[in-house]
């Protein structure tokens, strides 16, 4: 039987005026991968991912979604097929609770039990081993644990698919472990899709696609592109080191 995808992508071209962002993308994510999208900056990996959550439509090409076609104009598309997004500028209010972030813009929002609320998301921190309190104000909480809100709140409202772009402020070796040990819990059943600028920050994932200058130019897993063959460790070890310096 010929294999289904969480997400295939066919062909897609992305332009903005002269500058080509993705150029004939093609890429397949299978249900319950991790995969990573590595690139240098303005390589076209968020621009990628932009499409399949709703906010750029592609020039050129297809998009699936569980083998079916589908078209996805705008966030509420894209969140209606399962598929979350985590932005690398956090969309959360500082003076808000964890909890009050999760809850925020869903219906019925003013008439919400928030003992039933906590109680729910804790319920949800403990299935997935998240070190998180509902109660803690945003504005007190490190880059890693402002992510983990953004993951919570995907998983809260369902999203089966998850697209993590990473922060821009540089995370700690043990920020990233935390990264690590996250998105592995995701695993069964879930799909997560990790950008990322280190070679060394993938080693997690089980497919790594590597992305230059608009294109897909190499996939394979954290080992195969180490190795002798791989043409672009020497340019990703390089910027490993150059950023833990
Ligand atoms: P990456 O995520 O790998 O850093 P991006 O997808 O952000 O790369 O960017 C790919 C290219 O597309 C870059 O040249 C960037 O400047 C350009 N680009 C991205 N978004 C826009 C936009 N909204 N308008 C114009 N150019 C853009």
């Amino acid at each position: 039987m010929e294999q289904t995808y969480a997400i295939e992508l066919k062909n897609i071209t992305k332009r903005f005026g002269k500058i080509v962002a993705n150029d004939g993308i093609n890429l397949k994510v299978k249900r319950g991968e991790i995969l990573s999208l590595l690139g240098e900056n303005g390589s076209g990996k968020t621009t990628l991912m932009n499409m399949i959550s709703g906010i750029y439509f592609p020039d050129e090409g297809r998009i699936l979604v569980d083998g079916k076609a589908v078209s996805i104009r705008s966030p509420k598309d894209s969140f209606d097929l399962g598929i979350g997004m985590i932005h690398q500028h956090f969309k959360l209010i500082d003076v808000m609770t964890a909890a009050e972030n999760i809850i925020l813009g869903l219906k019925g929002n003013a008439v919400l039990d928030m003992k039933k609320v906590h109680k729910d998301i804790q319920e949800l921190v403990d299935r997935y081993g998240f070190d998180l309190d509902p109660a803690q104000k945003v504005y007190t909480m490190s880059v890693s644990q402002k992510q983990t809100v953004e993951i919570v709140k995907m998983l809260d409202r369902g999203a089966n698919i998850l697209i993590l772009d990473e922060p821009t402020a540089a995370l700690d070796p043990i920020a990233e472990n935390e990264i690590y040990s996250r998105f592995n819990s995701f695993v069964e059943n879930k799909t997560a899709i990790y950008i990322s600028h280190r070679l060394s920050s993938c080693a997690f994932c089980d497919r790594i696609a590597v992305f230059d200058n608009a294109e897909l130019v190499e996939t394979g897993t954290h080992n195969e592109l180490i190795s002798a063959n791989g043409r672009y460790a020497e340019l990703w070890n390089a910027q490993a080191s150059y950023y833990l310096e």
